[in-house]
């Protein structure tokens, strides 16, 4: 066992605090990392506050994690130490499974083992995420950072933001010819864009701030389209083939259902706490449209995406922020002011 360090809620309507626990001994397969930046999801803001149901606590979050191999199992074949690697949204699952076959371990048939709020599949204790200075993980559920001389710190977003986004676009094949939405400019939006852009799509971005228009056309978007604007949403009806939706809370779906062409999909990412209002049917139905949803993405194709951003230069625009800030960065998150995620600098642990 290893003594380690992070900030957990105690319960859902506590603020995180410093706490103190035990990373499990390495057995064969695991590969032992010092987190030096753990990304600030949405989702665990909905997860330490128990919007999504029942959340084990104490809730130690961060599932965006980039650090450095300090310890390797001795059937690690892929790891040595000193590595640069990554963690994402899981760190198990049943790998036997129809979906585990084929290299998607989120649709796992038994369930993926979350890399917080999860239960450890040998021992079923609880898991404790990466806004902490050590994790122990699984081999097969560990990532290659290739991006040379980038900063490490804009990488580690993409191990949620990124492949929840790039799943759907590679699934649906977005590419040079595609009309693509992107609704909501956060964590998840501005990846979209970017990775819809560097795919070779027409990207229109659709948000609620207007102080982010330039800031989106910077990220690649093609145009930027206020959504309060009734006049330009309604120039932009029957012209999307695609759109993403990566907003956090429950909003009208119908406003962006009619922005698709006929057979186009809107897929669904974000996860708000309470209910969408019921989108129409007919919507659907007079255009055969079709609304569909996507979660985080396959390990394989989670590699894939950090080799494409690493060639083709892509990372994510970040604001580093100190352990201590964690609540000050949830309450900005809550009132869209991000740009574009914020990522913990791990070494403000020493100070605790
Ligand atoms: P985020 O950084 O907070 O971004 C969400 C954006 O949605 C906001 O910046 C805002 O953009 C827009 N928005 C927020 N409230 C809104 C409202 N009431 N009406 C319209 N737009 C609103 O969050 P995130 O980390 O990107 O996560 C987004 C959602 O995806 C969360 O629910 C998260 O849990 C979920 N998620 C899902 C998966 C998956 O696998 N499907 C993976 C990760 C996260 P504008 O200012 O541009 O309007
Ligand atoms: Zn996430």
């Amino acid at each position: 066992m290893t003594a380690a360090r992070g900030y957990a809620a105690p319960a859902s309507d506590q603020p995180l605090v410093p706490f103190t626990f035990e990373r499990r001994a390495l057995r064969p397969d695991d590969v032992q990392i010092a987190i030096q930046y753990c990304g600030v999801c949405h989702s665990d803001l909905h997860t330490v506050r128990g919007e999504w149901g029942e959340t084990a606590y104490p809730c130690l979050p961060g599932h965006e994690i980039v650090g450095r191999v300090t310890a390797v199992g001795p059937d690690v074949k892929r790891f040595a130490v000193d590595d640069i690697v990554g963690v994402g949204c899981m760190v198990d699952s049943c790998q036997t499974c129809p979906s585990c076959h084929d290299g998607l371990e989120q649709y796992c048939e038994e369930g993926f083992t979350g890399t917080y709020d999860g239960k450890d599949r040998i021992t079923g204790e609880d898991t404790l995420g990466g806004y902490s200075d050590i994790i122990v993980v699984r081999e097969q559920f560990v990532l290659n950072i290739r991006h040379a001389g980038a900063d490490l710190a804009a990488v580690a977003p993409l191990l949620c933001a990124g492949i929840t986004t790039w799943s759907p676009l590679r699934h649906w094949q977005v590419g040079p010819g595609h009309k693509v939405g992107v609704v909501g400019i956060g964590g998840l939006g501005h990846m979209a864009i970017k990775l819809a852009h560097a795919l070779g799509a027409h990207v229109v971005a659709f948000t609620t701030s207007e102080a982010k228009i330039a800031d989106a056309r910077a990220l690649g978007a093609d145009e930027v389209v206020v959504s309060s604007d009734a006049e330009a949403m309604a120039a932009r009806a029957n012209s999307l083939d695609f759109i993403l939706n990566t907003v956090a809370a429950p909003h009208d779906l119908d406003a962006f259902l009619t922005l698709l062409k006929r057979d186009g999909t809107m897929t669904m990412l974000g996860a708000p706490g309470s209910p969408h209002p019921s989108p129409s049917v007919q919507k659907l139905i007079f255009s055969r449209r079709r609304l569909a949803g996507s979660l985080i993405g396959g390990i394989a194709e989670t590699q894939q995406m950090l080799d494409f951003c690493a060639e083709h230069g892509i990372v994510s625009d970040i604001e580093i922020i100190a352990i201590q800030d964690i609540e000050n960065a949830y309450e900005r998150m809550l009132r869209n002011d991000v740009k574009y995620r914020f990522v913990i600098d791990m070494g403000s642990l020493a100070q605790i």
